[in-house]
């Protein structure tokens, strides 16, 4: 058969070349993303680990990449990564810089979000090591890294990595990014994935947690209801809740967290269009 010039190709053909999953934005900060070549002398068996958390490394056509979460504690400087195989254990690294995040400052009416009670408190506690079971999860997953877009549209209301201050009081830095949607609009899948955990959390509110594979797993917050059951296969895009307020919340909108070797990332660095 006579060869088509490519300007004549039928244009799904060339689309479908772009649309492959982009891998995340490169961008060595805490809370970032770092994707590194993984050496060719490294075995084809080789697990690469952060702090003890497997990172994915994903099969490209040339080469392979690993994907590794930056925390927000860590440290600028140099991070070493062990990669073990069969055949002995070698080590990698690589250098992170310093991210100046800016302050939010949140006035919250219930001052229990604010100062929780000894019994809150304790329930927090219970709940946090629930879904901390599930971002230490490695479910080895697809070669291929999975496409990922917003979980709803709207405005971004608060980003990722804010430092906050609840009433005044310093806490947590928001580990994730929230999105001003109306109450009852569809919170959907941001990719394809498992639903491992849905829960209704003094912080999160109601809450569901879908597992991508290779230690990438999303978290979905403050929803008014939940859609979804734990074991359901989900298709990005897919319907799992309705936004809502629940929990620390001061109005609607969707809280979207990224995990990757268990540490939270900036979701937008995932993005297939920023
Ligand atoms: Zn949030």
């Amino acid at each position: 058969m006579k060869q088509l010039p490519l300007y004549l190709w039928p244009a799904c053909l060339l689309v479908a070349n772009v649309h492959a999953a982009a891998l995340p934005r490169d961008q060595r900060t805490p809370g970032g993303v770092a994707v590194l070549t993984v050496p060719e002398y490294l075995p084809a068996d080789v697990r690469i680990f952060l702090s003890g958390m497997e990172v994915p490394v994903i099969a490209g056509a040339m080469e392979r990449k690993a994907i590794v979460g930056i925390p927000m504690s860590q440290p600028p400087g140099e991070v070493s990564l062990e990669a073990r195989s069969a055949s002995g254990n070698d080590s990698l690294s690589f250098t992170v810089s310093g991210k100046d995040y800016p302050e939010q400052h949140i006035t919250l009416k219930t001052q229990e979000h604010v100062t929780p009670s000894p019994e809150q408190l304790a329930r927090y506690e219970r709940e946090a090591a629930e879904q901390n079971a599930v971002y230490r999860h490695y479910e080895p997953g697809q070669p291929a890294w999975p496409s990922f877009k917003l979980p709803g549209v709207g405005p971004f209301s608060s980003p990722f990595g804010l430092k906050r201050f609840f009433n005044g009081e310093p806490r947590a830095p928001h580990a994730g990014l929230d999105i001003a949607i109306a109450e009852g609009v569809p919170a959907r899948a941001p990719a394809d994935g498992k639903v491992v955990q849905t829960g209704d959390y003094f912080f999160n509110g109601q809450t569901v947690m879908i597992d991508h594979g290779n230690g990438v797993i999303s978290m979905l917050c403050h929803l008014s209801r939940i859609d979804t059951k734990p074991g359901q296969t989900v298709k990005q895009g897919d319907i799992i809740g309705k936004v809502g307020h629940t929990g620390r919340a001061t109005g609607p909108h969707l809280h979207w967290t990224v995990s990757i070797n268990n540490a939270r990332v900036d979701p937008l660095l995932l993005l297939d269009a920023p």
